[in-house]
């Protein structure tokens, strides 16, 4: 149980479980408390009618950070690997083409119009600097290549990752790796050749796990044991004036109320949990956080029987990642991956499953939708697209009112001084997906950073 010198981390997220794993490698006492019956936060895992299927993320990109936990915590084995050269689709007039990853294939998509391949042609030679000011990554795509490339392609694969609103999106927070492009190179072409032949033009591979992405959380847990408590919400966080430990908490465990006292405390919830509970130590935290859009999502998984499905207008059939819709297209549906081609074990013999996204901030009425209506939407589209007849075999909605935090304009802004702020408040730090990028491995990445940063506050303390 908690001792005076134990670190505390809030929210069992993989932000808040990586941290806690990593402080606990770095030799520091760690109580992690969840809120919910489970540790995984997004991330679950579900089997339905012998289908699995995967809550919120669908796979993941392994980063060096994420490799290393995966390593640690004895999960390589489990490991799986999409063919990196899954063909992802982009839907126009109602086919699917397949999406133009690289220059070359850029200038022979029938998705654009051959003056904006002139401009992609040209872009190499014309010479840029990005605005001083944050610029949207609707307004960078426009100055840079046209409206054109951004309803085409940009749009898709924004609402793909971020469920965002290009309009709003910041490049610099959002896309940091091309404005830096721009900024070092004056061509954001130029320059991503020129890092291709620096670095090896091999695109990643996308990852899961023989059993789902909870696989990450539950290896997590049993690695932590005792020392991570779910059904354990933290209500009160307080200081403890002139007194080592420095905070006092209050918390209820089971549904009774019990406190402690910790030396230093890691939030790792949404901003808004966070924003609440840091309120007492500086209502500063509430009003940078309270800045920080997020965008709400629905989730339908679905499985199918491979004879209801004709699909004749994919070049490689049902083969590759998915497919992202171009809001042009006048659908709901921003995207669907196809789970049981990039992994095996995800549905029965002779059966497909599939995941689509609805809702996001360029259609945010699908939150007020019933589930009915939403799994009616998800499909009849669906339906639509892959020439399915029938209804599915088995379907599993999912809805997150606050599904990504959106780094919009003046996100960096905000996340500077929510850093400067959190160094004015020694023992307490800030981790989760709205700080340092949304994706699983940046989430391990930033929780690595601050359970360093804790020990080292600690040593000097
Ligand atoms: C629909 C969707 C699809 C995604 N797809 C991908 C993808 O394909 N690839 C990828 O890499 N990433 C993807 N992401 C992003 C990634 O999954 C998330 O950014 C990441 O899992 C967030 O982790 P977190 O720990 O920061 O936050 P969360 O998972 O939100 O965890 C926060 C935890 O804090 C707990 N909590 C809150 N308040 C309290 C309290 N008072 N006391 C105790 N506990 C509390 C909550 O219960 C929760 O468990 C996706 C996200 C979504 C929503």
């Amino acid at each position: 149980m908690a001792t005076a010198s134990t670190i505390l981390v809030i929210g069992g997220g993989i932000s808040g479980l990586a941290c806690a794993w990593r402080l606990r490698q770095l030799g520091l006492p760690v109580l992690l408390l969840e809120r919910s019956r489970c540790l995984g936060g997004i991330i679950d895992t579900v089997e339905q009618d012998g289908f699995r299927f995967d809550i919120g993320p669908q796979s993941f990109t392994n980063t060096q950070a994420l490799s290393e936990l995966i390593g640690e915590i004895g999960l390589n084995s489990e490991l799986l690997l999409a063919d990196p050269r899954a063909p992802r689709y982009i839907l126009k007039r109602g086919r699917l083409l397949p999406a133009p990853l690289s220059p070359p294939r850029l200038l022979l998509t029938p998705l654009l119009s051959g003056r904006t391949k002139l401009r992609i042609l040209c872009e190499p030679f014309r010479r840029s600097r990005p605005p001083d000011a944050d610029e949207s990554v609707a307004t960078f795509v426009r100055r840079k290549f046209g409206a054109d490339l951004l309803a085409n392609l940009v749009v898709p694969f924004v609402s793909g990752i971020w469920a965002g609103d290009p309009e709003k999106l910041s490049v610099a927070s959002a896309f940091p790796s091309v404005r830096r492009l721009e900024e070092r190179y004056g061509s954001v072409i130029r320059g991503a050749m020129t890092q291709r032949r620096e670095k090896g033009g091999n695109r990643p591979s996308l990852c899961n796990f023989r059993a789902g992405l909870k696989t990450l959380a539950a290896a997590l847990a049993t690695k932590l044991g005792d020392s991570a408590l779910t059904e354990a919400e933290i209500t009160a966080i307080y200081r403890v004036p002139a007194v080592s430990p420095r905070f006092g908490v209050t918390y209820r465990l089971h549904g009774t109320t019990q406190s402690l006292s910790v030396a230093a405390v890691v939030v790792a919830t949404p901003t808004d949990e966070t924003a609440r509970l840091l309120n007492a130590i500086d209502p500063g935290f509430g009003a940078l956080l309270a800045r920080i859009e997020y965008a709400g999502l629905a989730q339908v998984s679905a499985g199918y029987g491979l004879e209801q499905i004709n699909l004749r207008n994919a070049e490689k059939g049902l083969e590759g990642f998915g497919f992202l819709v171009p809001r042009s297209e006048g659908l709901r549906l921003l995207g669907t991956v196809w789970n049981s081609s990039l992994f095996p074990g995800r549905a029965p013999q002779r059966m497909a499953s599939f995941t689509s996204f609805l809702g996001g901030m360029t259609d945010p009425e699908i939150a007020s939708y019933s589930p009915e209506q939403i799994s009616a939407i998800a499909s009849s589209e669906l339906s639509s697209v892959l020439g399915i007849t029938g209804a599915p075999v088995t379907q599993h909605l999912w809805r997150w009112q606050r599904a990504l935090p959106q780094y919009n304009i003046g996100h960096q802004a905000i996340v500077s001084a929510l850093r400067d702020l959190s160094a004015r408040t020694p023992g307490i730090f800030l981790a989760g997906n709205y700080l340092a990028g949304p994706s699983i491995g940046s989430c391990v990445e930033h929780a690595n950073e601050i359970a360093r940063n804790v020990a080292r506050s600690c040593s000097a303390a």
